[in-house]
Parts: structure tokens; C-alpha cells; sequence
């Protein structure tokens, strides 16, 4: 491991999503100097692996990316991509410490100009988790084609060591005998945007532990959805079928106390919505089933995407599914009561099942950050009223899904709060210092 190196900047930002990246954007153009790090080896969070947005279905890729190359491209923002946050402290007011491990990505990162010959060259094919292993990947890779930075990776894991990415490569970036580093960054306020996961698709006995074959989360439907997915059109997993009937079970992984997720994840309803009326373009043919408790269409326009879609002839069925199980000739039975119609228990078959998991916080502070967290596990908002950003710890401040689902709008809006809070603490510890 190489030694430590010191970096300072006015506020550190963990988590490069939507959240995270407008927060910099809103902060560097007040010139501040702004860190952002990320675990993943990209920027973007999931916004830039979803298909369309509602309630615009505008084009993810196409509204992300000029946020991520505008943050990239910024003289006062610094990204840190694959890396592990360490620990982060308030030593004093004007000093936060945080130290990082920077992952060794087996490629010079100053000399891959992502030119993509090792790719190329590379003859091992691994499921590729990006395309939620619909699709394969190579060893050696970039995520995606609008990753940032577009610099390659070499999964060792998978790795042959035949060296003929090494061989191939232009700019002699593989490295081969890479180690982490690490490097300590110097910030006097902090902004924690570090997003949300999927709750596990296979914790509930009832739903089939993940071991029904065309029973699919709503991440993956987002890829098979979307314009740069594995097939550019939706077929379901078991046999490459084009499904005839897809079914959507509400609260899969939200508003269920087995699961510890006693919460509503707020976007499931409208993901679910916004899928379905994309999926009904794609499969015009296609019966398309939502099977709901409550459909929650908070926002501005959301309702009327609601009605929109009923009008499309998408199904809208009351009941709380009990039982998901494959049957012998693969389809998804789905048991549920009836809460409108018969009231009565009903089995239904569907060709693709798709399960609108809910929202768990991706980030345990516990033994990074002293920052206090809320029942539900998400980061504790002090003053959720009047101050929805500030956390437990001065000058560190918490945006996005971090704090509690929430839809991007919501997102960009509190990431936006953060920002001129954190910008408040810097002009006034200036104002202090100069004093
Ligand atoms: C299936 C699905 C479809 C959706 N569709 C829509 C839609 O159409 N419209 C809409 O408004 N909303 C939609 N949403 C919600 C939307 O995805 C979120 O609102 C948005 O992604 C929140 O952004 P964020 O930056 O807070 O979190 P994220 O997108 O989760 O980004 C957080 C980032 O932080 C990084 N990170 C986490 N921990 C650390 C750490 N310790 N150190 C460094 N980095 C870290 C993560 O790798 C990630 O890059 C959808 C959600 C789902 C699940």
C-alpha cells in the first residue's frame, strides 16, 4: 500500500448519484472546491441505469449525463471514483478528516485513454453486473459507454492473466501489480448523498427466496427497458421469450415489517406505472397486471400519469400478493385476495413477474461516522421541518435518498438545500476566520 497523501478541499461530498452531483455542481459554481467520492467506478447512481423517468419519460441517459460530464469537467470538482471511505471526523470547526482507500483498478489511470483495445482484446466473458447479468462483460472493461471517467477495470476475480489486454494496450496503462492507496482529504463541511438499495429480492419465503426464474426486480426490468439494455427489447429470463402477460407486485419490499422495512419507498407505485406504460409500447399485445395495496401518486403530475396509464388499458388489481411460485411449465403463480371484485383468494399465472422492491439506505455509517441515524436506518435528519439537510454533526449535511426515499425532484431539491447550507457554514467560518 502507498503512503498518504493530504488533499484539501472546502466540502467533501460522498456519493456521486444525482443527489451528490448536484450538490457539487451547486457548490462549485459558488467556487467553492469540492471532492466527490464515489465506490462505484462510475458517477451517475442509479438515475443513469434507469430506462425513462417519470412522470416526463424523458430519457435517463440523456438528462444524467450532461450532470455527470458537467461535474467531471468543472475546475473546482474532483472526482474519486472507486474508492472506500474509511472513516470521516470533525476535528474542529473548520476541519473535517476523511481517510480514503483509493481500489487499484490494474490500470494506470493517467495513461487509459479509454480507447477500449484491452476490452477488445480480452477473451474471458463474465455475467455483466451492469445489465443485471443479462448480458456478459469482459475481464477488463468500462462499465458502460457513458461511465465517468471512462477509464477500464480489471476484475482479477475473473482475470486469466493471458496479458493480451496488457499487450494490446497503447498507452501501457495495465497494471498488472497495482496496489490501493491511500489519501486523506481535508474538508471543512461534508455532504452525505450515499443513495439507497434495493431491499433483498430473496429474504421473504412466500415470495420464492429468488428461486423463481421469471420473477425479475425492477432494476433489471429498468435495463431490459432501456435504449442501451442487453437485448433492446423485454424477454423473460427462463427462455428468451417475449412475455405475453407481466405482472407487478406493489410493496415487495416496502410497508412489511417481516422484511424490517415498515416504511413506504414512495417511488415503487410510479416506477411500476411509468414500466408498465413503457412495456406497453414495447409489447402492445401484452396484458399488463399491477397488483397494489395503495397507489401513492404524490407529486405534481403524478396523478394524472396514474389515470393515463389506467386509460392505456394497463390493469390496476386490489390485493396484497401472499404466495409467488414457479409453476411446471414456467410461468409466475401469484396468489392473492381479491379485495375489490370477488374478495375471494385467486391464483393468476403471468409469463414475467417483476417485484417493485422497495428502498434500503446502501450505506452503514456505524464504524465510519459518528453521524446519527433514524429507526428506519436512514441518515437522522435534526430539523426535519424547517432544516431537512442538517445532520447530528456540524457543517455535515445529508441529500437525496441518503436521508429517506424519495423520487429525483425531491432529490435534486434537497440536494440543492444541502449545498446552501453547506455554502452558509463556509461564508460564515470565512467571515470568523477573517475577523
Ligand atoms: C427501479 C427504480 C426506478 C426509478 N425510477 C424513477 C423515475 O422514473 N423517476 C424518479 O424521479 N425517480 C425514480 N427512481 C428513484 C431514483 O432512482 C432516486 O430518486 C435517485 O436515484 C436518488 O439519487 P441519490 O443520489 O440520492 O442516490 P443514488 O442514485 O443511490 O446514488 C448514491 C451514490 O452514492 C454511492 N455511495 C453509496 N455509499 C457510498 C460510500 N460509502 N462511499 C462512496 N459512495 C457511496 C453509490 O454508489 C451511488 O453512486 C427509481 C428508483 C428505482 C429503484
Amino acid at each position: 500500500m502507498k503512503s498518504s497523501r493530504e488533499l484539501n478541499f472546502d466540502t467533501l461530498v460522498v456519493g456521486g448519484g444525482i443527489g451528490g452531483l448536484e450538490a457539487a455542481l451547486n457548490l462549485a459554481d459558488q467556487n467553492f472546491k469540492v471532492a466527490i467520492v464515489e465506490k462505484d467506478a462510475t458517477v451517475g447512481g442509479k438515475m443513469i441505469r434507469l430506462s425513462k423517468v417519470f412522470p416526463t419519460l424523458d430519457c435517463a441517459s440523456c438528462i444524467t449525463t450532461p450532470k455527470m460530464a458537467a461535474a467531471a469537467h468543472h475546475e473546482n470538482i474532483t472526482i474519486f471514483t472507486y474508492c472506500d471511505l474509511k472513516s470521516i471526523h470533525r476535528k474542529s470547526e473548520d476541519v473535517v478528516i476523511a481517510a480514503v482507500t483509493q481500489k487499484p483498478r490494474y490500470v494506470d489511470a493517467d495513461k487509459c485513454i479509454g480507447c477500449r483495445q484491452c476490452e477488445y482484446a480480452c477473451p474471458v466473458y463474465v455475467p455483466d453486473e451492469e445489465q443485471s447479468n443479462f448480458a456478459l462483460r469482459k475481464a477488463i472493461y468500462i462499465p458502460f459507454s457513458t461511465a465517468i471517467p471512462q477509464l477500464a477495470l480489471l476484475d482479477v476475480d475473473n482475470c486469466s492473466l493471458c496479458g493480451k489486454c496488457a499487450k494490446v494496450c497503447p498507452t501501457d496503462a495495465v497494471d498488472y501489480f497495482q496496489q490501493s492507496e491511500e489519501f486523506v482529504i481535508h474538508a471543512k463541511t461534508v455532504i452525505l448523498a450515499s443513495g439507497f438499495k434495493l431491499t433483498p429480492i430473496d429474504q421473504k419465503p412466500e415470495y420464492g427466496e429468488g428461486k423463481v426464474e421469471n420473477l425479475i426486480t425492477s432494476m433489471d426490468m429498468e435495463r431490459l427497458l432501456a435504449p442501451n439494455g442487453p437485448y433492446q427489447r423485454v424477454l423473460r429470463p427462463s427462455d428468451g421469450k417475449e412475455p405475453d402477460s407481466i405482472a407487478y407486485v406493489q410493496c415487495a419490499g416496502s410497508r412489511d415489517k417481516t422484511l424490517g422495512v415498515p416504511y413506504c419507498s414512495r417511488v415503487c407505485c410510479m416506477y411500476a406505472i411509468k414500466q408498465a406504460m413503457l412495456l406497453s409500447g414495447s409489447l402492445p399485445l401484452a396484458d399488463i397486471t399491477i397488483y397494489y395495496m395503495d397507489i401513492r401518486a404524490f407529486g405534481k403530475g403524478y396523478e394524472q400519469f396514474y389515470q393515463n396509464a389506467k386509460a392505456m388499458g394497463i390493469e390496476f388489481v386490489k390485493g396484497k400478493i401472499a404466495k409467488i411460485e414457479q409453476t411446471d411449465n414456467q410461468y409466475v403463480r401469484l396468489r392473492y385476495e381479491d379485495q375489490e371484485g370477488s374478495c375471494g383468494v385467486i391464483e393468476r399465472d403471468h409469463d414475467l413477474v417483476v417485484m417493485s422492491l422497495g428502498m434500503v439506505p446502501d450505506w452503514d455509517p456505524t464504524d465510519v461516522c459518528s453521524v446519527a441515524r433514524d429507526t428506519d436506518a436512514f441518515i437522522k435528519s435534526t430539523m426535519p421541518q424547517i432544516a431537512p439537510t442538517l445532520t447530528s454533526i456540524s457543517g455535515v449535511y445529508a441529500a437525496g435518498v441518503a436521508t429517506g426515499p424519495k423520487d429525483i425532484v425531491d432529490t435534486i431539491n434537497e440536494a440543492g438545500a444541502a449545498a446552501m447550507e453547506a455554502s452558509n457554514y463556509l461564508i460564515a467560518l470565512g467571515k470568523k476566520q477573517a475577523a
